[in-house]
C-alpha cells in the first residue's frame, strides 16, 4: 500500500502565466499528511513548461527525511506528482523508488498504489517478444513501458498528444494488466493523468480548488485527507476503470472504461489502512470503525452471557483499534482505559518489511500502564491478526504487567488469504488465521480467547449493502475480484526481488 498525490496548476493563458512556486510544497504537504501510507521511501517529480525539464528528487526514508527546503525548492514548475512508498514490489534499493520517469512518449512520470499480480509474466513478455528490458524490479515501470508501447502503436505515426489516443492506450493496460493500480502522472507540456485499475481496489479521488486570481488548481489523492489540509474542494472518488486528464490550461477531461466489472474497494482499507479522519467512497472511515465496535460488542456481549468471558475494562491496541474499542466500550457499558501508551516516533510495525525489523519496533512502540491494567481482566480490542506477530507481544507485554485474563476481539473476521494487490501478506503460509482456528490461535498468542467480527457484519458496518458486493474481501473470504492465476508465482518471485 502506498500513498500517491498528483497537483496541477492551471492557467488558461500559459503565455502569460507568471508561476509563484507553490506546488512542490503542497505535494509535500499531501505526502505529511499520507505518511500513514508508507514509511519505507518518498518521492516528488514536477515538470516545468518554460523550461521543457523534469525535476526529481526520492530517497529512502520519511517525508520529513528525505526533504528539506533547498531540495523541495529545486522542484520547479506548475504540475507534480508525489509518492509515499510502501514495498511490495521491488527491493529497498533506489531504483525502484517512486515516481518514475520515461522519456517517451513525450515524457511521462507516473506513481501509483497497488499491485501488478501477472507482472512477471508481463516482464518476460515484453523482454522476449518486444525486447524491452526493465531496469528496476518495480511494477510501475512496467506501466510506463506498457502505456508508452500502446500508445506509440496506437497510430501509424505519432502525432500531438490527445485525450482520445491517451484512453486508447490505458484500455490496452486495463485489459492486460492484473491487479490494483491506482496512478497518477505527468504528460510532459500537457498536464496532469490519473487512472484507477477497472476493479477500483485501492482507493483514488480529486478535488478543486479556486485560487484569489481566479485561476484553480487540482489535486489527486490516495485519500481524501490530503485534499481537506490542502483547502482543495473534495470532488469525488475516481471511477473503477476511469482515466481523468487535466491539461495545463485547464480543460478537464475524463472516460471511463466501459466493461468495468463491480468495484470491489480493498475493506482493510477502513479496518486499518486509511487515515480514520478519511472518507472513502463516501463511507467515513471513523464510522466504520465505531461501527465495527458495535457489531463487535454484540458478538463479545453473548460470551459475557454465557459466563465465557468477564471483562473488567477494554483496552485498545493503540491506534488503529481505539475507534472500535471505544464503540466496543459503549455498548457493553465497560470502562474503557488507555491501558497501553504508543511511542508515536516508531513506525507502524506491520509496515516494516522485514519480520525481525516488525517484532523490534513492538518492543519500542507500546508501553503498558501498569496501574490501569494490574489485576484486570481485559478486553483487548485490535483490528486484526495478520502473522500474529504484534498481538502475541502485546498480549505478553499486559500479562508481564500483571494483566488477568485477557480476551482479544478483532474488528475484521480471520484473514487466511494472500493479499496480492498491495498489502504485505502475499504468502497464505505466513497468516496465522490460515493454519489456526480461534481457539488455536489463542493458545499461540498466550490470550484466554480470541472473539471476531464476521464477514456479513464487516459488511454492514462498511457499506451496509445487503447484496455485500462493492467490497474486496478476498483475504477473508477467498473471492478474489481478478484472476490469481499468477499469484503464487508473484509471491514466490517478488519475495527474491526483495533487496
Ligand atoms: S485481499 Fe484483503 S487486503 Fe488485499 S485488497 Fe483485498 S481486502 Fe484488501
Amino acid at each position: 500500500m502506498c500513498g500517491v498525490v498528483a497537483i496541477i496548476h492551471c492557467e488558461p493563458s500559459i503565455s502569460s502565466y507568471q508561476y509563484q512556486g507553490e506546488v512542490q510544497g503542497e505535494v509535500y504537504r499531501a505526502l505529511l499528511t499520507l505518511q500513514h501510507r508508507g514509511q519505507d521511501a518518498a518521492g516528488i517529480v514536477s515538470y516545468d513548461f518554460n523550461s521543457s525539464h523534469f525535476y526529481e528528487e526520492k530517497n529512502l526514508g520519511l517525508v520529513s527525511q528525505v526533504f528539506n527546503k533547498e531540495n523541495l525548492s529545486a522542484l520547479k514548475g506548475r504540475m507534480a506528482i508525489g509518492h509515499n512508498r510502501y514495498a511490495t514490489v521491488g527491493s529497498d534499493g533506489r531504483r525502484d523508488l517512486q515516481p518514475m520517469i520515461s522519456s517517451y512518449p513525450f515524457g511521462v512520470a507516473m506513481a501509483h498504489n497497488g499491485n501488478i499480480v501477472n507482472y512477471f509474466k508481463l516482464k518476460e513478455l515484453l523482454k522476449n517478444n518486444h525486447h524491452i528490458q526493465m531496469l528496476s524490479h518495480n511494477d510501475l515501470e512496467l506501466i510506463l513501458s506498457l502505456w508508452g508501447k500502446a500508445y506509440l502503436n496506437s497510430e501509424k505515426k505519432i502525432g500531438p498528444f490527445t485525450f482520445a489516443r491517451c484512453t486508447q492506450a490505458l484500455q490496452y493496460l486495463f485489459e492486460t494488466l492484473v491487479g490494483a493500480y491506482s496512478t497518477v502522472g505527468i504528460i510532459a507540456d500537457q498536464g496532469v493523468i490519473a487512472f484507477r485499475d477497472p476493479s477500483g481496489i485501492k482507493p483514488l479521488c480529486f478535488g478543486k480548488k479556486l485560487k484569489e486570481d481566479g485561476s484553480f488548481a487540482y489535486c489527486f489523492a490516495s485519500e481524501e485527507v490530503a485534499l481537506n489540509f490542502l483547502d482543495y474542494k473534495f470532488e469525488r472518488d475516481l471511477l473503477p476503470g476511469e482515466i481523468i486528464f487535466v491539461s495545463l490550461k485547464g480543460e478537464f477531461h475524463s472516460w471511463v472504461y466501459p466493461k468495468a466489472p463491480v468495484k470491489s474497494s480493498c475493506m482493510f482499507e477502513w479496518v486499518y489502512f486509511a487515515a480514520a479522519e478519511s472518507s472513502l467512497e463516501g463511507r467515513s472511515v471513523y464510522g466504520a470503525r465505531l461501527a465495527l465496535g458495535e457489531k463487535l460488542a454484540i458478538k463479545v456481549a453473548a460470551l459475557i452471557a454465557l459466563s465465557k468471558i468477564s471483562p473488567d475494562i477494554v483496552v485498545p491496541v493503540p491506534d488503529t483499534g481505539r475507534t472500535a474499542a471505544i464503540a466496543l466500550a459503549e455498548k457493553l457499558r465497560l470502562p474503557y482505559r488507555e491501558g497501553l501508551m504508543k511511542n508515536r516516533y516508531v513506525q507502524r510495525s506491520f509496515i516494516l518489511a522485514e519480520q525481525n525489523k516488525r517484532e523490534k519496533a513492538v518492543e519500542l512502540k507500546l508501553t503498558p500502564i501498569k496501574k490501569e491494567i494490574e489485576g484486570k481482566n481485559i478486553l483487548l480490542v485490535d483490528d486484526s491478526i495478520v502473522r500474529g506477530t504484534t498481538s502475541k507481544k502485546i498480549i505478553s507485554l499486559l500479562k508481564k504487567n500483571g494483566a488477568g485474563r485477557i480476551t482479544l476481539a478483532l474488528s475484521c473476521p480471520p484473514i487466511k488469504n494472500a493479499c496480492y494487490y498491495g498489502i504485505d501478506f502475499p504468502n497464505s503460509s505466513d497468516l496465522a488465521a490460515n493454519k489456526m482456528n480461534a481457539l488455536e490461535l489463542a493458545e499461540f498468542l498466550g490470550a484466554d480467547s480470541v472473539v471476531f467480527i464476521d464477514q456479513d457484519d464487516l459488511y454492514q458496518s462498511i457499506y451496509n449493502n445487503k447484496n455485500k458486493s462493492g467490497l474486496c474481501t478476498a483475504c477473508v473470504s477467498g473471492n478474489y475480484p481478478t484472476s490469481i492465476e499468477c499469484g503464487e508465482d508473484f509471491a514466490l518471485l517478488r519475495e527474491n526481488h526483495r533487496g
